[in-house]
């Protein structure tokens, strides 16, 4: 495998490496630094996987790969008091309770679990507010449950546009945290006090604000918090559904199967309590390792990982806003706001285009409608350019890719 990276093992003494995973994590650490290898600026979609993540994954598969909450037998307690102790992890990082603690496969099956136990809550002629600015994942499932309850999605344009639409006949507030295409942050803490003011539940996005930002439950008194494991550095097929906890005797489960109950007859059943009752199935508990490891991995060192990374994009958003015919779609950056990736166009060049040149420059973006076509209309655009740079960038890289992009442009407009 090293021979087809083009990876020489030789300058490395091989008798400190103890695990396959040490090996693995080398040899991206090797392919990452080879001069062959693209610049990486697109972290809002996925994010590298961390080396610590990598070798977690691999001792928990090795060594204890059994299932959870099923056998008596030694492994299969190690397995589940990994995945327990798991949980609690990432209930302390987000300031939160185990049992507030749902994994799911990522932040999509999160949105949709919440809206699938949110559909006793709502009934015709009830109201569910949202924005433009959700991921489809967070508009989607808002929009069915209305149409199958006959409920009204209202969709407001600005944060104060929301707030004035909050009514009495709100039943559920869904709003991302951070924007993934304008990279911008929504003061989510004042969006829930109103939501739970009118007597609404709020449900808050935190798919692009985890990457960057440490947020705190307790403080942003949300009742539903959804993120990826993917966007964080732990591998894809992971995610968090946190629920709050003076509402969750309130649910009743959406998913059934096994795990989830505590009795089964012909007629009837009785659920576990939370989190377990929202875990139908075998969970992927190797994921959720992934996952805790990334976020007890970052917590030692985010303080100075965000602040490098703001000023990668300060940096990053500076030098698009000066190269002329070019659109940005944010540039809060630009005034000392946090802003975590920067969208833009271009007159008279095609998103796909420009994305495809950089591509064989050497640098990876992405293009497209970015999975909201709601906000995509509000604009007035169909496709935009989106750079997410994370803190392995280097400015350096970013001065490199703003040369490489004007070269582009030479070439599209
Ligand atoms: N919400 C936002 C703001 C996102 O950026 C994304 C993914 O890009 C999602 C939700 C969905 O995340 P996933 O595809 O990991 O389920």
């Amino acid at each position: 495998l090293a021979e087809d990276l083009g990876v020489n093992l030789q300058k490395y003494d091989m008798s400190e490496i103890e695990t396959t995973g040490e090996l693995a994590a080398l040899l991206y650490r090797e392919t990452q630094a080879s001069e062959h290898a693209f610049v990486y600026l697109d972290n809002a979609a996925t994010a590298p996987v961390e080396d610590v993540v990598i070798d977690q994954i691999n001792q928990r598969i090795v060594k204890c790969n059994a299932n959870v909450h099923r056998g008596i037998y030694r492994l299969s307690e190690e397995s589940t008091a990994t995945y327990e102790k798991d949980r609690a992890d990432v209930a302390v990082y987000l300031n939160a309770t185990p049992n507030e603690i749902v994994f799911t496969s990522g932040a999509t099956e999160s949105l949709n679990q919440a809206a699938r136990i949110l559909s006793d809550f709502v009934s015709e002629g009830d109201e569910i507010l949202t924005t433009v600015y959700e991921h489809h994942s967070n508009f989607l499932p808002w929009q069915q449950l209305a149409l199958r309850k006959g409920a009204t999605l209202i969709v407001a344009t600005s944060a104060e546009d929301l707030e004035s639409k909050l009514s009495d006949k709100t039943r559920i507030v869904a709003i991302t945290h951070c924007s993934n295409v304008l990279g911008t942050y929504f003061d989510v803490k004042h969006i829930c006090k109103k939501a739970r003011e009118t007597g609404a539940i709020s449900v808050v996005d935190g798919a692009q604000a985890i990457a960057h930002s440490h947020p705190d439950l307790k403080e942003i008194d949300c009742d539903f918090y959804a993120f990826s494991g993917h966007k964080i550095g732990a591998t894809t097929g992971i995610g968090v559904l946190y629920i709050k906890d003076c509402l969750i005797k309130k649910l009743n489960p959406s998913s059934f199967g096994g795990g989830m109950v505590k009795r089964c007859s012909i007629d009837d059943c009785t659920f576990e309590d939370a989190p377990y009752c929202f875990e139908a199935g075998t969970p992927n508990f190797v994921g959720a390792t992934g996952l805790a490891t990334a976020l007890r991995h970052r917590s030692m060192r985010e303080e100075d990982l965000f602040l490098k990374e703001q000023g990668l994009m300060k940096h990053l958003v500076k030098g698009l806003s000066e190269i002329k015919g070019l659109h940005l779609l944010s540039d809060a950056a630009l005034h000392n706001q946090k802003q975590v990736c920067a969208s833009f166009t271009v007159e008279g060049a095609h998103p796909y285009d420009i994305a495809m040149l950089l591509d064989k420059k050497g640098f990876a973006v992405r293009s497209g409608m970015h999975c909201a076509m709601p906000l995509m209309t509000h604009l007035g655009i169909e496709h935009a350019v989106r750079v997410s740079p994370s803190y392995r960038n280097t400015t350096e890289e970013i001065d490199r890719f703003l040369q490489a992009l004007q070269e582009v442009l030479l070439i599209c407009c």
